[in-house]
Formats: structure tokens, sequence, C-alpha cells
């Protein structure tokens, strides 16, 4: 794929991480994305082994407890740090090079599908079975998904001539797109009059040695996390050493109109928020008791039915209704454009709290059982004939924070969230209204869904949340 030179000026970045000493030679190096992913392809090799062979109770399997407590903890902790970190070291693309070689005359990703709606779809999906199955209490099923990753991520990628599947399908992949918008960290070039000037292109088209972006993202014009996977190819082609992952301004991408005014785009957002929301309803007691009425309601006693219907409500149609109910409504205070853009335009500033909810979350489970790793390596090793860290496995082992600890990390991550959003929503407003009485107008139906979404939020972390994957839950 060619593309023309880049139209975009921008200052030499202040801080890149290629540049650090050591690290940055790493990460550019041939090898260097092996170095992340090999340990963790061993570690899932390992979680599809014990989920496979290994305890039925899920809080003393490692396939378990690796997937629901640690590896989503940490994932959302990288994501806020540093950026997409997990896609970095994706071990289900460890195979991908390989694959992208037998692609590289592959046929191209149907045009009709090169959107986000079946990675919406899937990513919804996944949360559906995640709640129907319980797959956090299967290691079994969470082996198989693993598995499952794998065989995706190689089919599709070795049939098709771009990334696919990173791009357009993977659930966690567009779960990590999202939130890496609020990463600090970006792909960017050194020196736009470079890529001016540069003929191959190198970065996006590859070359006879390395292969270009698998996602087609052209370094010079990159404004946004979305889509990349932070696999640094793009750095390891460029011919010129102009690649940099630069520190840019917190929330600038959600500020500067860098998303496409797309409806599938906006509604990942949105979607990724309630879906925080649903996520978290699922392990409260009133999701039982609204399970229970609307059994009565049906007469049926089908959960996946009952199930479908709940959060088909709460991962699909309350965020479309409530985000193009908030376009509609802001549209007609302050009028102009069309539901698409006005969408578009604010879509983003649901992004911080939708991500904040997600944290609270994700680190209620790894605060309060990060420690059940050790019980649970403890008795793996034993089981195989090892004895480490003394012999007896203490399962009373999990939390690192107390328990006023945690409600204290849920409503201080909430109140972050909604601030970050509210700042990215005035701005917004404000970049798109010369005056300020239409900007106020026009951000009121936004900030009254924010205002909404987290105290929702916080009432369900003030509920009795499952404990799961771990003993003491
Ligand atoms: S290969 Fe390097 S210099 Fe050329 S356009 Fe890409 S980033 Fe710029
Ligand atoms: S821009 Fe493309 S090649 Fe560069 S890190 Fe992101 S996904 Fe990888």
């Amino acid at each position: 794929m060619t593309r023309t030179s880049a139209s975009l000026h921008r200052p030499a970045p202040a801080f890149d991480l290629l540049r650090v000493p050591g690290l940055g030679r790493l990460l550019r190096w041939r090898w260097g994305r092996l170095v992340f992913q090999a340990p963790l392809a061993v570690i899932a090799a390992v979680m599809i082994y014990d989920g496979l062979t290994g305890p039925k109770l899920a809080p003393q399997n490692l396939a378990t407890v690796a997937t629901w407590v640690h590896y989503r903890g940490l994932v959302v902790l990288a994501l806020l740090l540093a950026g997409n970190l997990f896609c970095m070291s994706c071990p289900f693309t460890l195979p991908r090079t390989l694959a992208q070689r037998l692609a590289r005359h592959g046929r191209r990703w149907p045009r009709a599908l090169r959107n986000k709606w079946l990675a919406i779809t899937l990513f919804v999906g996944l949360l559906f079975l995640y709640e129907a199955f319980d797959l956090w209490a299967s290691p079994w099923l969470t082996a198989w998904l693993i598995v499952a990753y794998f065989v995706a991520a190689f089919v599709f990628e070795a049939l098709f001539a771009e990334s696919p599947f990173c791009k357009y399908l993977c659930p966690i992949g567009a779960f990590n797109f999202v939130g890496s918008t609020i990463s600090p960290l970006q792909i960017t070039s050194r020196d736009a009059d470079v890529c001016r000037s540069c003929v191959g292109k190198e970065c996006v088209n590859g070359s006879a040695q390395v292969l270009g972006c698998g996602t087609e993202l052209f370094v010079p014009q990159i404004r946004s996390n979305l889509d990349c996977v932070l696999c640094l190819d793009c750095a390891r082609a460029c011919p010129h050493d102009n690649v940099a992952l630069a520190a840019r301004k917190p929330l600038s991408e959600l500020t500067n109109a860098a998303w496409p005014r797309r409806w599938d785009v906006a509604l990942l957002a949105l979607v990724f928020t309630f879906a925080a929301l649903g996520n978290a309803f699922g392990m409260v007691p009133p999701v039982y008791e609204l399970e229970a009425a609307l059994a009565g309601w049906l007469g049926t006693d089908n959960e996946v039915l009952i199930l479908a219907l709940i959060f088909g409500v709460l991962y699909v149609l309350a965020p479309v209704l409530a985000g193009v109910g908030a376009a509609w409504l802001s549209r007609g205070l302050a009028g102009g454009e069309r539901i698409r853009v006005v969408l578009g335009r604010y879509a983003p500033a649901v992004v911080p709290l939708g991500f904040a909810i997600w944290f609270a979350h994700y680190w209620f489970h790894f605060a309060s059982g990060a420690l059940t790793i050790i019980p649970v390596l403890q008795s793996f090793m034993i089981d195989h004939g090892v004895a480490l860290l003394g012999s007896a496995p203490n399962w009373r082992l999990g939390a690192i924070l107390p328990a006023n600890g945690l409600f204290l990390l849920e409503l201080g991550s909430v109140l972050i969230g909604f601030l970050a959003s509210l700042a990215v929503l005035r701005q917004i407003a404000d970049n798109a209204h010369n005056d300020s009485r239409m900007a106020r107008r026009a951000m009121t139906p936004w900030l009254v869904l924010l205002v909404l979404v987290a105290v929702l939020a916080v009432t369900l972390f003030t509920l009795p949340m499952e404990m799961r994957g771990m003993m003491t839950g």
C-alpha cells in the first residue's frame, strides 16, 4: 500500500520512550517484541494446561486466577500509565509474523467490514458469554477461550493481507484501543520533514526485510491510539530512525477531534462505557433480583435468555439510546449538524469515565485477590512434584488492600474519571462553538449523561460485589 507525503506539522517530541538508553534499543530491536511475547506465550501455555487438566475450582486454577484477576487488573494499569502494552506483548499474535508472510499476497479484508461493528459485536458477545456461562468460574472454558484466541488470530492473519483480527475483530483489542486513547504515549514521527521527503514510506509499506504497520497506520498521520497495537514494527521498518513513542498532553487525543466521525467509532466508546456499568452490575445482588423478576414475568427459567435480555439492554440498547439521544438533544439546543457528526464529536468525552469504572472494577478484584496467585502457583508446583515457597499453600492469601481501601479506590477512580470526562466535554464544546453560551447548551445533555453514569457507578460500588476468583470469596 502506498501513501502520499504527510500533511501534519508537529514539534519534535519532548519525551520519546524509544530514545531511553537501553530500553529504546531493546524496543526497536528486531526481536524486541518477542522478548515480551515469549514469556506471555509460556504463561498462556501453562494456563491452558492447568485449565484443561488442573483443579476444577476456579480460585485454585492458574487459568481462571491469572485471566480474571491478574490480567485484567494489570492491563488497565498499563493502559493508564503507558499504553497498549498488552497488545504489544500479545501472545496470540506470536505466530503473526509467519501468518503475515503467508498473507503477503492474500486478500484484503472486505470493505464492508472495515469498521468497528464486528469488534463491538464480539466485545459484547464476550462479555455476555462471561456472564451466561460463568467463564470466571470455569478453568476449562477459560482455557478453551485462550486456545480459540490463538487459532482465530492466526487464521485471520494468514487469510488476509492486513491485520484484520487486531483491527476489526479482537474484543480485547477493541477494549485496549479505547482504553489507550487516554494513555500518555503515542506513536508519531520525530521530524515531519524527513517523512515528507521519504520515498519508501517503509513504516507502513514495509520492505523486503521488515514488515510495515500491520494495521496500516501511517506514522506521520497518526493522531490517535485507536488501532495501534504498539507492535513498533513501524519503528523497526523506518530506514530514517524517525519514529517516536512520544509523551503527549493528557487527554489531548479526546479533545482534538482525532477520531473519525463515524457511527461505529462513536458507539464503540459508548458501549465501552455502558459495558463498564453492566459488567459491574452482573456481580451485585440486584442482578439476581432482576433475573428472578424477569423469570416470573416471562414465565421461563431459561437463564441464558434472561441474561440476554438484561445485558442486551445494558450493553447495546442503553448506549445507543443514550448516545443518540444526547446527540439529538445537543443538536436541538445548539443547532447545526447531523446526528452522526454531533455524536462523533462528543462521544470521546465518555471515555475517561468509562475507563475509570473499568479500572475501579478490575482493581477491586485485583486488589482483593492479587496474592491468590501465590498459593495457586504453590499448588501447581506441588502437583507437578516441585515444592516452592514453603510446602503448604496458604489459601488465606488474597488482598493487597484492606476492604475500606477498596471502596476509596473505587470512589476516587470514578471521581477522577468524571472530572476528566467533564474537562474533555468542555474542551470539545468550546472547540465546536465560538459562542460560549452555545457551547454550554450543546454540552448540557452530555453533562447529564456523565452525571447519570457516574452516579450509577458509585451506587454499584456501594453494593456488595462478588469476590470472584479467590478462595475467600
Ligand atoms: S518510513 Fe519513517 S521517515 Fe518514512 S514516512 Fe514512515 S516514519 Fe516517516
Ligand atoms: S503504528 Fe502500526 S506498526 Fe507502529 S506501533 Fe502502531 S500498530 Fe505497530
